[in-house]
């Protein structure tokens, strides 16, 4: 389709037919172009080629807006091919997103007006090409910058000058656009900063007079004028002070093509002198010469002063530093140090090049490095610190320092000063102080305990005898607190004894000699009590022998004072006692063998002086019957170191036999060796007498008992035969004849049979009497419920016959002969019953618990004992009662009462005539344990 356009473009075809060679290039002007187009009329193809060569894009269209040549760099830069557009009206869309018009558009159209609205920036008539027109367009959204194109555009005519097309060529020119601005940028920026800097900017000529060709508004400034344009009215040569200086600045520059930070001293506009720092820059001509020099000056009167001052003072400083005694040295935070002075140096050991660079912390002690960080965090928060150090020098031997530093400077690792202030004397001495004073204060405070814990009273008194010191013990006896006593007098505060301490101070104040007595009074510790003390009163003398004070000790002796009395009259009492019981005491002196005796010895020895006695004299004194005992007895004492107890016959001097008990110990000396022997002696002639004869009485009466015991059984045992024999044979009689004998007859037989019967009775119980204490002991636990139990089951019949009631509860177990316990309760039980005219005589039986003893108690509701009657129910054969009206022996209570009694318990009763009886018996909780 592009193709066959082209071929439609009639006029273009027919114009360019003829091939030629033409040049085209930019600055050709258009005419000329239309001209040769016109002349040579080349063809459409030829010309596409020429345009193919140029490296800008260009394009023609025809008078319908058609493109007619699409030149390749076109084609390049629009990514469209020319077959695919020329033909068409679609050029606009290299430029644009929608349709409007291009340049070259409006150009043919010679819309002028076109042309100022769509492009209003630069759009002008060519300067290059005649009849054209240029215009730069910015497309910012092409490119990572924009875009700048540069168009130009101009129109084709024919022969007749009419227009049948235009050309557009244009131009990339981004890159140069972005560098225009961008020099324009900088040249603004370069330009505010000469203009706002403090620095004074100048370019001048280089000739000895010198002409300003420009200065910035400080330079003017900094010379007192008040433009640049006034100080441009002068010559350079006319700032100096000094004219060589120009001088030589120009041959330096000369050489060196510039110079840097120069020291001038320059005038002002005032003509006062102004030092300036100046660097310059020579700009040489193509021949050689300086053809203007660009420059910098800052004002440093100001820097220089100061600097002066600083040198001055650093010079000063430096002199000070070097001449003081302190050692100095400048280092940063870490400790490495920059400067020092030779004191330090010599400090340390080393010279002072060698300690530059080294750390501080290669001569620290341990215990320095250990509190570096916080010496460090201290300085960097306060700026000084002053702390005390060691540090160990080269000869390895340890300084001490007060070290004082303060920051100089906190950039970067900082910049501290230290003065260090060898303090090691002062340091010894210190801690020699510290240790004597703790020594000293160890031996005070050891002193002061002594003092107070002494369980004697201490005190100080001054020559007013007021108290300045004083201890417990005393304070206690006194009865007040030690600080109640400090300042006051004696008199205040033990008034009683004021009078003789006032004597014994006195003394002490004429003799200077010390005073130790015995005191005695009272105080307000122990209200009213006469107590005693010793006392010991000591000057106190100053290096001139004067008596400043006296010091006081006080030992109480009241106790041992009372305890001495107390024993003299223990003593003295044992003594009489002793004397009043008739004892005698004797003392033998193993040792040196001899014997002494006191109290009732003269009845043995009789009367005049003691006889010189010793073992031997001693034993002549007992009964040779006895002696051997007597010997035996001491040597075991002697031996053994038993006690010696010994009971023996004494002959005296009448020849009259005594009976002695004599006792003894024997008192060992500190090595343990028998050395005393010591004892009394106790007449018992009359108790010995009644001894023996108790004892034969005793004897006599156990034979006698036995003998009646042996009786009883004998009799009670050996009458059963003959009784039984009896009774059987009444029986026989009474069974045989009993109705072939008259009535007299059958009651004799009766009361035969009757009598023969109680006597069997009276025979059993005896013998179950006398077989109690035959028994052999057989003590066993007893619940006694159990034979209560068994009793009212074997009573069973009698009780119901009676209507009796036996009550018991909870009873103990005891510790008893089961048999005897049966026989015990049963007699008491069949005695409750029996002698009971209730018609429903009641039992209770009852343990009840008193301390440690179990009392029992068999109570009832019978005819009861008259009190009057005592223990007359216990004896054997003993009754109240005549076999008419109650049944009976007279031995169920004696059984009951021997059974308990060889139990080891005891038996009693309480009991009103028709108010029931109570009989108690005793198990004591010992016994009961015992048995
Ligand atoms: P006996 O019962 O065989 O007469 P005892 O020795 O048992 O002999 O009693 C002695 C006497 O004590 C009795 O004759 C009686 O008079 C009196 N007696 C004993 N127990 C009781 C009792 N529970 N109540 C009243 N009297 C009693």
């Amino acid at each position: 389709m592009g193709r066959q356009k082209i071929k439609e473009t009639s006029l273009f075809h027919k114009n360019i037919k003829k091939r030629g060679i033409y040049k085209v290039s930019e600055g050709v002007e258009v005419t000329d172009f239309n001209n040769s187009l016109k002349k040579l009329n080349p063809d459409l193809v030829e010309l596409n080629n020429i345009m193919n060569c140029s490296p800008l894009p260009q394009f023609v269209i025809d008078r319908d807006h058609r493109v007619v040549l699409w030149n390749k760099a076109m084609e390049d830069y629009s990514q469209i091919k020319s077959t695919d557009i020329v033909g068409t009206d679609h050029h606009w869309k290299v430029f644009y997103d929608s349709k409007r018009p291009c340049m070259v558009d409006l150009v043919i159209n010679e819309d002028l007006e076109g042309l100022e609205y769509w492009f209003p920036h630069r759009c002008k008539p060519s300067q290059q090409v005649k009849g054209a027109y240029e215009a730069e367009q910015y497309y910012p959204h092409r490119g990572p910058q924009g875009t700048h194109l540069h168009f130009t555009v101009s129109t084709i005519r024919n022969h007749d000058g009419e227009i049948i097309g235009g050309f557009e060529s244009f131009e990339d020119i981004t890159k140069r656009k972005v560098a225009e601005k961008e020099l324009q940028e900088s040249e603004e920026k370069f330009r505010s900063l000469i203009e706002n800097l403090n620095v004074g900017v100048y370019r001048n000529t280089s000739d000895p007079g010198g002409t300003f060709i420009q200065v910035n508004p400080a330079f003017a400034q900094i010379f007192g004028y008040d433009s640049p344009d006034e100080i441009m009215q002068i010559n350079v040569m006319d700032l100096y002070v000094n004219k060589e200086d120009r001088v030589l600045f120009l041959e330096d520059l000369q050489r060196e093509g510039s110079i840097t930070d120069r020291k001038l001293l320059l005038k002002k506009k005032d003509y006062s002198n102004i030092w300036v720092s100046v660097s310059a820059r020579a700009h040489y001509h193509e021949e050689g010469f300086i053809d203007w020099v660009d420059g910098m000056v800052e004002d440093t009167t100001h820097r220089i002063e100061a600097e002066e001052a600083l040198q001055k003072s650093e010079k000063r400083y430096r002199s000070i530093v070097e001449n003081i005694n302190d050692g100095f040295c400048i280092h940063d935070f870490k400790g490495v140090i920059q400067d020092c002075n030779e004191n330090f140096a010599l400090m340390l050991g080393f010279g002072r090049e060698e300690l530059i660079g080294t750390n501080l912390d290669e001569f620290s002690s341990t215990r320095m490095l250990s509190f570096k960080n916080d010496v460090v965090d201290e300085l960097k928060n306060k700026g000084v610190v002053e702390f005390d150090g060691d540090v160990r020098g080269k000869n390895g031997i340890r300084h001490y320092y007060s070290i004082n530093s303060s920051i100089i400077s906190q950039e970067g690792e900082g910049k501290v000063q230290s003065f260090l202030r060898d303090v090691t004397k002062r340091k010894e001495m210190e801690k020699k102080l510290l240790k004597s004073e703790n020594k000293a204060h160890k031996r005070l405070s050891e002193i002061e305990a002594i003092y107070n814990s002494a369980p004697m009273g201490l005190c100080v008194l001054d020559c007013d005898l007021r108290y300045l010191r004083i201890n417990k013990s005393m304070a206690e006896m006194n009865g007040f607190s030690p600080q109640e006593h400090i300042g006051k007098s004696i008199h205040e505060m033990v008034p009683d004894l004021s009078q003789q301490g006032e004597a014994i101070a006195k003394e002490i104040f004429q003799t200077g000699k010390a005073v130790s007595m015995e005191m005695n009074g009272t105080t307000a510790a122990q209200d009213g009590a006469v107590r005693t003390w010793i006392e010991g009163w000591y000057p106190i003398k100053d290096s001139s022998h004067q008596i400043v004070g006296i010091n006081m000790a006080a030992l109480e002796i009241t106790d041992i004072k009372r305890a001495n009395e107390a024993l003299k009259k223990s003593e003295e009492k044992l003594r009489l006692t002793i004397e009043g019981a008739g004892v005698i005491m004797w003392f033998w002196n193993i040792e040196n063998d001899r014997v002494e005796c006191r109290g009732h010895y003269k009845h043995i020895l009789g009367p005049g002086p003691i006889p010189d006695m010793g073992y031997n004299e001693l034993l002549s004194f007992v009964h040779p019957d006895d002696l051997e005992k007597v010997e035996t007895a001491f040597q075991k004492t002697l031996q053994y170191g038993e006690d010696f107890k010994v009971e023996t016959r004494t002959i005296w001097k009448d020849k009259s036999v005594h009976w002695f008990s004599i006792m003894g110990r024997v008192v060992y000396d500190l090595q343990g060796k028998p050395q005393e022997m010591i004892g009394i002696a106790l007449d018992i002639t009359n108790n010995k007498i009644v001894q023996l004869e108790l004892q034969e009485t005793l004897r006599i009466l156990k034979r006698s008992n036995a003998e009646l015991e042996q009786f009883a059984y004998v009799a009670s045992h050996d009458l059963q035969e003959p009784l039984r024999m009896i009774t059987s044979f009444l029986q026989l009689l009474k069974l045989r004849y009993e109705n072939q004998l008259d009535s007299d007859a059958n009651e004799f037989i009766h009361f035969a049979i009757d009598g023969a019967t109680r006597m069997q009775e009276m025979i059993n119980d005896l013998l179950t009497y006398s077989r109690i204490d035959r028994k052999r002991g057989d003590f066993k636990e007893v619940k006694i419920e159990d034979i209560l139990q068994q009793i009212t089951f074997e009573y069973k019949l009698l009780i119901q016959e009676k209507n009796a009631v036996i009550h018991f509860g909870e009873l103990p177990v005891i510790t008893a002969d089961y048999t005897q316990m049966v026989q015990l309760f049963q007699n008491l039980i069949s005695n409750s019953i029996k002698y009971n005219d209730q018609p429903c005589p009641t039992i209770h039986i009852t343990a009840e618990k008193q301390d440690n003893d179990w009392i029992f108690k068999v109570a009832d509701n019978g005819i009861g004992i008259d009190p009057q009657q005592g223990d007359r129910i216990f004896k054997i054969f003993q009754r109240l009662h005549s076999p008419d009206e109650y049944e009976g022996t007279g031995i169920g209570l004696a059984i009951v009462k021997r059974i308990v009694e060889r139990h080891g318990w005891r038996i009693w009763y309480d009991s009103q005539p028709g108010k029931g009886s109570n009989f108690y018996f005793n198990i004591p909780g010992r016994l009961n344990h015992e048995i």
